[in-house]
């Protein structure tokens, strides 16, 4: 049984203005989180994941973007139909997001702590300063900034980059949000300061059993981490599954071809499998059909992934694949797999 619906997701479309019009940056997006989930979301980059979420929390640039049709719902309350206030009062209290660049949420001319003791102050109203800051200096403990009493006083950049992404995690978990959206929040950082923070992420998961967003090309990570994983890939979903399906036995090719760009702990040398030729699409010239067919190894010429947009459907149990031949791709990589070993002999 899986737990309720937590953020539901339907048919969101995201648009920005160009020279050249409107052009869809996300294109009728759905998928649904569940509550204490971690929720993984892969692909190349500008495939949309950072826009989607930004939409998701209200936060998308202004005059730049706007949402051109969907729904997003936060436990079955709309989300897209609050004004500012209605937002606001949801954000950082329910919502938060974490994001790669921590300078992106931290002001760079005021005191760490002060930023995270307004964060607790703008929802916590009833606490008194003292306790305020009490809780900040605890909140800098538990994401594992030592000496947190002394760093509460200090400015951003008297923090390493390590320390400012566990300050900004600090921040967005002030007021225990059910659900916290990460997106790349360990690009930036180098392996072992990487691994910490996902620990930290993990500790302050178990302790207020928050849902999470993963936004991460590093499919490592979600693999270890994520217990159900979306595929993004020109501004729509390829595919969406539990994790362990998604890595034995991807439905959608451009899936393959990003496993198979990952090193093989079977391979005897570090040769590729497959990799997907050619660039993913920009905002402008997005092909029509299926947004992935001029890269695609199984379209084999076929009409109808130039002309028939896939329709995200279930292939599989729980296991849903936007591409018209999904049925294929078992064998494709079989086929492919084969044709290697024998190009190898
Ligand atoms: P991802 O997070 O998957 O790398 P994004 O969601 O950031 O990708 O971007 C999706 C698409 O929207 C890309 O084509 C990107 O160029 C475009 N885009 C993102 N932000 C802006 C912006 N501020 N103005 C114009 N286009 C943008
Ligand atoms: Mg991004």
């Amino acid at each position: 049984m899986m737990a309720d619906v937590i953020l539901s997701v339907r048919d969101l479309t995201v648009e920005f203005q160009t020279p050249d019009g409107p052009k869809r940056a996300v294109d009728n997006i759905s998928f649904d989180v569940h509550e204490h989930e971690v929720f993984g979301v892969v692909g190349e980059s500008g495939s949309g994941k950072s826009v989607t979420m930004l939409a998701v929390m209200g936060l998308l640039p202004q005059g730049q973007a706007r949402i051109a049709g969907g729904e997003v719902k936060f436990r079955g309350k709309s989300l897209l139909d609050l004004d500012t206030e209605g937002l606001r009062a949801i954000r950082g209290k329910h919502l938060s997001m974490i994001f790669q660049d921590p300078m992106t949420s931290l002001n760079p001319v005021i005191k760490i702590g002060s930023q995270i003791a307004e964060a607790i102050g703008l929802h916590q109203k009833g606490l008194s300063r003292s306790a305020i800051r009490d809780r900040a200096v605890e909140l800098l403990g538990s994401v594992g900034v030592p000496n947190p009493g002394r760093r509460f006083d200090q400015y951003p950049h008297e923090f390493s980059g390590g320390m400012r992404q566990r300050a900004m995690i600090a921040m967005a978990i002030a007021n225990d949000p059910s659900i916290l959206i990460a997106d790349e929040p360990t690009t930036a950082l180098d392996v072992t300061i990487q691994a910490q923070v996902m620990e930290v992420l993990a500790s302050v998961r178990e302790r207020t059993g928050a849902a999470m967003i993963l936004i991460t090309h590093d499919l490592g990570l979600v693999a270890e981490t994520a217990d159900r994983v979306a595929v993004m890939y020109g501004g729509r979903v390829a595919e969406l599954a539990g994790v362990d399906e998604i890595f034995a036995e991807p439905r959608h090719p451009y899936t393959v071809g990003l496993l198979a760009s990952l090193p093989r702990l079977d391979a005897s040398s570090s040769e590729q499998l497959y990799s997907i030729p050619g660039q993913p699409p920009g905002l402008r010239g997005r092909p029509s059909g299926c947004v992935f067919n001029p890269r695609c190894g199984l379209k084999r010429g076929r009409e109808r992934c130039e002309t028939e947009v896939p329709a995200l459907r279930e292939v599989a149990p729980a296991h849903a694949a936007a591409c018209h031949f999904s049925e294929e791709v078992g064998d494709w990589v079989r086929e492919v797999a084969a044709a290697k070993r024998e190009a190898a002999l």
